[in-house]
């Protein structure tokens, strides 16, 4: 395990990220308030740096953080997009580009992208290519991206045939999440990044899912002396996976439990029914009674009332099961025609298998649709 954690104060948390070849960047829990000093400690010389963010990140938050580099001795230049995932595509990186360009940047200025995973990946990208690249600073303000997007490298942007088919792995300088910027966050916005936290648990760190399991009023509540030990924990899973498996391939996989009937649910619902977050809740139980007929120990019914706790907004009883059979065939994660599921062998230890039959399958649907009659309204 290469990560480590290290408490500086009670509410702030640091993680250190070494990838293979010596790259290494550390992963703070802490107030925004602390970037300038930060920036300093990495060797950040102050001068120009970009920032790039979305109009809902640049409404609510971002006049502090503009005025904290100002008074630092940074010169920022914002780039504000609209938000959503229309945003991940080639004309806004080609605006980056423009701006930035236009603008004057040098092989040291810094590129912070300030918002979800949508402006993380886009700015990312934009960084790993800019005059073939330039530090990358994430400052993430969702909770998908604290805890898992803005770590790890993966960057890019969507094509017309799919999502994330280009891309670089760029892995960031800093990533610095604040948690309070997570009580803005829409409701469903959070709950579905919950579900990403649930996963954490699942595949990595039984204490956090004992912590999801107790505190689960106080989680849903976002109450704010919970969220640096909530955020740190869940982060810390994706930091020990990527240390090992840069590029996925391997481990890196199993990041991806409940994605397998997720991505299918998301299609054949149709983008934006379900959250991807909703879609991965579906996908979780149907992963977990697949594992469970593996795994007779595994915490059945604890994981199962966790899961079903996660707020979904609609029923997925309606959805076909052929049809998402069909999904499942054609998506990128099936490896020469067959499926890859990723399973628990106990709650934290997760794996990859292609062993799954299609009786498997329908029952294992049935089990998430019947685990899921209840939906919340948003
Ligand atoms: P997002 O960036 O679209 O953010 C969701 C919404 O929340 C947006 O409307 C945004 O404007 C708003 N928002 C952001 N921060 C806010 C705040 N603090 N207060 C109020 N509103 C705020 O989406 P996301 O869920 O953060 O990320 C999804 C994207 O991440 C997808 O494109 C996915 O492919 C990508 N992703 C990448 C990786 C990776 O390893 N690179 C991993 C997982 C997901």
């Amino acid at each position: 395990m290469n990560a480590f954690q290290g408490k500086l104060q009670p509410a702030v948390v640091v993680h250190h990220v070494t990838i293979s070849g010596g790259r290494d960047y550390p992963v703070v829990i802490d107030s925004l308030k602390t970037l300038p000093t930060w920036l300093g400690r990495l060797g950040l010389r102050q001068g120009r740096c970009l920032i790039v963010t979305d109009e809902h990140v640049a409404r609510l938050h971002l006049a502090p953080l503009q005025t904290l580099l100002e008074a630092t001795g940074w010169l920022p230049h914002v780039l504000v997009l609209p938000p959503g995932e229309s945003t991940k595509a080639l004309p806004y990186l080609e605006r980056i580009y423009d701006e930035a360009l236009r603008w004057g940047i040098d092989r040291r200025t810094p590129v912070l992208a300030f918002g979800g995973g949508v402006i993380g990946d886009l700015a990312g990208f934009a960084a790993a290519t800019l005059l073939r690249g330039l530090p990358l600073v994430q400052l993430p303000t969702t909770l998908i991206a604290q805890v898992d997007s803005a770590i790890g490298g993966k960057t890019g942007i969507n094509h017309a045939l799919g999502k994330n088919l280009i891309g670089a792995f760029h892995q960031p300088a800093l990533v610095l999440a604040d948690p309070s910027l997570l009580q803005t966050l829409p409701e469903r916005e959070w709950t579905s990044g919950l579900a990403e936290v649930v996963k954490h648990a699942l595949i990595g760190d039984p204490a956090l899912f004992e912590l999801l399991e107790t505190r689960w009023q106080d989680v849903l509540q976002r109450t704010p002396a919970l969220l640096p030990e909530l955020i740190a924990r869940a982060a810390a899973v994706k930091i020990r996976v990527v240390a090992q498996d840069e590029r996925e391939v391997g481990l890196r996989a199993i990041l991806n439990f409940g994605h397998t009937f997720a991505h299918a649910i998301e299609r054949v619902a149709g983008y934006g029914h379900f959250t991807h977050g909703e879609a991965v809740a579906l996908g979780m139980l149907a992963a977990l009674w697949l594992s469970h007929q593996r795994h007779p120990d595994l915490p059945f019914d604890r994981i199962r009332t966790l899961l079903q706790r996660l707020p979904v907004s609609a029923s997925p009883a309606p959805l076909n099961f052929e049809a998402l059979r069909e999904a499942m065939q054609v998506d990128k994660k099936t490896l020469a025609g067959r499926l890859r599921f990723v399973l628990l062998r106990r709650l934290g230890e997760a794996y990859l298998t292609d062993k799954v039959t299609e009786a498997e399958l329908q029952a294992a649907w049935r089990f998430a649709c019947e685990s899921r009659r209840t939906v919340v309204s948003f």
